[in-house]
């Protein structure tokens, strides 16, 4: 089972994936803070909070793996 740190409350949150593979930009919900989490990095699997503030935070966004943002 794949797993990664909540970034919220440092549990390692499992991730459950339907077909397999994570992707990224898909959306976990932490079980024990109840946080809205997003798949930011895949090697390792990394989870970043989901936009919920006003915050400038600079996500994960190396070349060739952006993040599409619902424009
Ligand atoms: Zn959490």
């Amino acid at each position: 089972m794949l797993k990664a740190t909540c970034p919220s409350c440092l549990l390692d949150v499992a991730v459950s994936v339907g077909n397999g593979r994570p992707n990224i930009g898909q959306h976990v919900l932490c079980p024990d803070c109840r946080a809205d989490l997003t798949i930011i990095w895949l090697y390792p699997i990394t989870l970043g909070l989901s936009k919920s503030n006003d915050s400038d935070q600079a996500v994960a966004s190396d070349e060739g793996m952006l993040i599409h943002d619902n424009l």
